[in-house]
């Protein structure tokens, strides 16, 4: 039994929503605060935690971060430091947490 009625949809990319909706400013997680070569990030508008960000790989559809090459998990990575470099300059948080949230697909998220 899947988790979700189009769960193979899903994990195929056919109904990806990352992928659906290319690379906008802004959407249901937040606004955008950094395109990358590979990835973007969003700051979610109502999070309990300030500094949760959202780093959306953006390159072809993949499920695990296993798929990725590894110069695309390079890439990945590379904006995933940059990102948190900017969130530790401005939110001066005491420590950094980090989620890869395999249920949402491709996505990691910085707290
Ligand atoms: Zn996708």
């Amino acid at each position: 039994m899947p988790w979700a009625e189009d769960w193979d949809a899903r994990m195929s990319g056919e109904v990806c929503r990352f992928c659906r909706k290319g690379r906008p400013d802004e959407n249901e997680d937040g606004a955008r605060v950094y395109a990358g070569e590979v990835s973007d990030a969003y700051l979610p508008r109502n999070v309990v935690m300030r500094g949760y960000a959202v780093v959306v790989w953006r390159g072809r559809h993949v499920v695990e971060p296993t798929e990725l090459t590894s110069g695309e998990a390079a890439s990945y990575g590379g904006n995933v430091l940059l990102v948190d470099q900017a969130i530790q300059k401005h939110y001066r948080p005491l420590k950094m947490n980090y989620a890869t949230m395999g249920n949402w697909t491709h996505i990691s998220t910085l707290m």
